[in-house]
């Protein structure tokens, strides 16, 4: 058999304001292609304890457990689930977009019991509802919600949502994959028991590695299983071996060497960004793309007080051809942004500005684009 005559890939340059990937930095790119060392390597492990201390900074967090799990926000979440539901478990489920049905599904492949709480695609998750659902189901274990839901742009109130979940003694675990680095994510101050979250959301890496935090009450709820992990690659117990045996390390699994520089990477450019600084500069950019979106006669989906800053979605013009236009921009603008997902498909545009995403170039480069597109 011949060899297949193909020569290497050369991506072409895109601007990306799609719901992730974003815009990767250089600076990123570069600390991923420095030489692979191995993942037993002294060197690595001491990269591994700064990756694990930067993660704490991201989810303001004191969680001993935080480290980043190789694979993408949706492994992230599953280990959340596997881990912390066992069968017959009575967990409630908030449903108000795509995300919370893979959180319903994860719950029902574990053996729980979920309990819907369901809200509009394109609202937040109705703290009253969740209240009421505990009312009548006293004994359920755990609340399961997502704090930033990527296919409709809304954001829910994590603290009153987490607090309702403490007063009927259960755990909470939340989505923030969309959230981390974007808005403000707290997880200690907000009482969170264990969260998920992603690379190349608003912390601008590539995508595939999922930083997650788990809180004292998520180890007790672990520690207390009466039935072993069904998962093994995602069993905590047996990952921890690797993350957090100081000095003593044992493998696991060979984790992504390159990818977790350019997650320590992302994660030294946040610190020296200044968390807080981050949030206003999505907020800012969200501001200056919101003009100009209600310049060009387009209308968000959802209300002003509950809208997440990195994730914008507006409701399609009538009139205008949904896939022509998106193939347009990306073929004449290299501007890629998302379509609606779900029950929103051929409804809506999602325009991401996440991570280094969201800054002024890309804000003026969207808007202009739109406007060439959108024109009669
Ligand atoms: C992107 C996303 C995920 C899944 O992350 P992947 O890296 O695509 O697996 C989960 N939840 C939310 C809210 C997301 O935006």
């Amino acid at each position: 058999m011949h060899a297949p005559r193909i020569s290497s890939f050369l991506p072409p340059r895109r601007i990306l304001m799609g719901p992730g990937p974003s815009d990767v930095p250089r600076r990123i790119l570069e600390a991923m292609a420095r030489p692979t060392i191995g993942h037993l390597d002294p060197a690595f492990g001491d990269m591994m304890e700064q990756t694990k201390a930067l993660l704490r900074y991201a989810f303001q967090t004191q969680n001993e457990l935080t480290f980043p799990v190789s694979g993408p926000g949706s492994v992230g979440m599953e280990t959340c689930f596997v881990n912390l539901v066992e069968p017959d478990d009575e967990v409630i489920v908030c449903v108000n977009g795509v995300f919370g049905g893979r959180m319903l599904e994860n719950v029902r492949r574990c053996g729980g019991v979920p309990v819907v709480v369901e809200d509009a695609w394109g609202r937040a998750v109705d703290p009253d509802k969740v209240e009421a659902a505990f009312t009548s189901h006293p004994n359920a274990r755990a609340l399961a919600f997502v704090h930033a839901e990527t296919s409709t742009g809304a954001q829910s109130d994590a603290a009153a949502l987490a607090g309702i979940a403490r007063k009927y003694g259960a755990l909470t675990i939340m989505d923030c994959v969309t959230s981390l680095g974007g808005t403000p994510v707290r997880i200690d101050q907000w009482g969170i028991d264990a969260a998920y979250a992603g690379s190349q959301k608003c912390l601008s890496c590539t995508p595939g590695l999922s930083p997650v935090t788990f809180g004292e009450r998520a180890i007790e709820k672990l520690r207390a299983r009466k039935t072993p992990v069904r998962s093994w690659f995602m069993d905590l117990g047996l990952v921890l071996g690797y993350w957090s045996g100081t000095g003593k390390r044992t493998y696991h699994h060979t984790a992504p060497i390159n990818p977790l520089y350019g997650l320590h990477e992302a994660l030294v450019m946040l610190a020296e960004e200044g968390i807080e600084a981050a949030w206003a500069r999505h907020r800012t950019q969200h501001e200056a793309l919101k003009m100009g979106l209600e310049g060009l006669g387009l209308r968000f989906v959802v209300p002003e007080a509950e809208r997440l800053p990195q994730l914008n979605a507006v409701a399609l013009p009538a009139g205008v051809d949904d896939a022509a236009a998106r193939a347009r921009l990306l073929r004449e603008f290299n501007l890629e942004i998302g379509a609606g997902l779900g029950v929103l498909a051929g409804k809506v545009w999602r325009i991401g500005l996440m991570g280094a995403s969201a800054r002024r170039e890309n804000v003026a480069a969207c808007v202009q684009a739109l406007k060439a597109v959108l024109a009669p």
